[in-house]
């Protein structure tokens, strides 16, 4: 298919990087740096920088960190683990593949964790708590933090989608005991392939993943336990790191982009909009998704189509109603109705403006807005 809009756009994106990136790719494959050299350590010590934590882990992906995180911790059978069912089913995999129960909390208008059913969802055996800061917005932290404080659990932040996102001036991945994000190609930092990162201010946390993540190596033929396999490739991090220090910009961009949607869409009947850049003081939303909801969303999204306007779904089927799963006795209305309801239009730093008319275009055509 020749979109007009792609809701990613990675031919783009390697057309403008390339003049500098084959330069460093270079560079990094013809000093042999393939494995736990400099440009990781370098790209570790950044990331933790930019977010304001203590220390990075670079892991194999977002997975392999909550994977990690899991086993650091001892999740197993008896321990529950309380999140949203309207997350990638990554989010809880690691935990329930250990024993441990999966337990939803429902949703807000905000497609975020809704506070109020987390407090009634908690109890004496949540172990962890895992909020998702969705589409790059992040959960009432605070409140979260207190609930767990009172609960004894742990909280891991699943931020895979709001890398320099901010609550209250603090950055999204810093409240918890840790937090795990995804270098998968469309996300905000994004490798050419996969990748994932652990944060934590917890040294001694930090020091384990190390382990973990090489074999429980210490030391080249020192083993402090079994341990797996789940190291970020040097070369992607060398690739991650020169992206890194453009990642504020292109995050600005976003921002920009998701204004001008805001202002060609608000006054389309029947269609909601994501909270907009400005609306909310208290944060700074990133906006890895621009998600609108309509009851008409299947019909929008094969009309897009037609117009040469790649969107995605996510996700039209919430966790507990996916058959494999075995989860289907959880009723979560909030979360029903949106996946029902939701679709992500074409948000990317490439993007040129004219694109987002065509897309608010082709929406306002559809709606009868003129
Ligand atoms: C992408 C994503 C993950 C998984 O990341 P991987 O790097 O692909 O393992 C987990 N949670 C959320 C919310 C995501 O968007």
């Amino acid at each position: 298919m020749d979109w007009r809009v792609r809701f990613v756009d990675y031919p783009e994106q390697w057309r403008r990087q390339r003049a500098e990136l084959l330069p460093l790719i270079e560079d990094t494959l013809a000093a042999g740096d393939l494995m736990l050299r400099h440009q990781l350590l370098e790209f570790e010590n950044n990331l933790a920088a930019f977010n304001t934590s203590r220390r990075a882990v670079g892991v194999s992906n977002c997975t392999d960190g909550l994977r990690l995180l899991a086993h650091a911790l001892d999740v197993g059978p008896g321990d529950e683990v309380l999140t949203v069912a309207h997350t990638f089913v990554a989010t809880i995999s690691p935990f329930v593949l250990r024993g441990a129960k999966p337990v939803f909390a429902d949703i807000g208008p905000d497609h975020l964790m809704d506070i109020d059913d987390l407090a009634a969802k908690i109890t004496s055996r949540t172990r962890v708590i895992i909020p998702v800061h969705l589409n790059g917005r992040t959960v009432d932290m605070p409140t979260v933090m207190h609930l767990a404080g009172e609960a004894g659990a742990t909280v891991i932040e699943d931020a895979a989608q709001a890398l320099g996102a901010t609550l209250d001036g603090q950055t999204a991945g810093t409240f918890g005991l840790a937090s795990t994000y995804s270098f998968y190609p469309a996300k905000l930092l994004g490798a050419f392939g996969d990748g994932g990162a652990v944060l934590t201010d917890d040294e001694p946390l930090a020091d384990r993943l190390l382990h973990l993540r090489d074999h429980g190596r210490v030391a080249k033929a020192e083993i402090d336990g079994w341990g797996y396999n789940c190291r970020l490739d040097n070369l992607q991090a060398a690739v991650l790191d020169w992206r890194l220090a453009r990642l504020p910009q292109w995050i600005e961009r976003r921002r920009e982009l998701a204004r001008r949607y805001d202002e060609q869409l608000g006054d389309v009947p029947d269609l909601e909009l994501p909270v907009g850049p400005n609306a909310d003081g208290r944060r700074y939303d990133v906006f890895q998704n621009y998600p609108v909801t309509t009851d008409a969303r299947d019909r929008l999204v094969e009309h897009l189509r037609a117009d040469g306007i790649e969107t995605l779904i996510s996700w039209p089927v919430p966790l507990h109603r996916q058959k494999g799963l075995g989860l289907e006795h959880w009723k979560l209305p909030h979360t029903e109705r949106l996946c029902d309801r939701v679709l992500s239009l074409p948000l990317h730093p490439e993007l040129a403006d004219d694109q987002i008319d065509i897309v608010a275009g082709s929406i306002r055509r559809f709606f009868g807005a003129g």
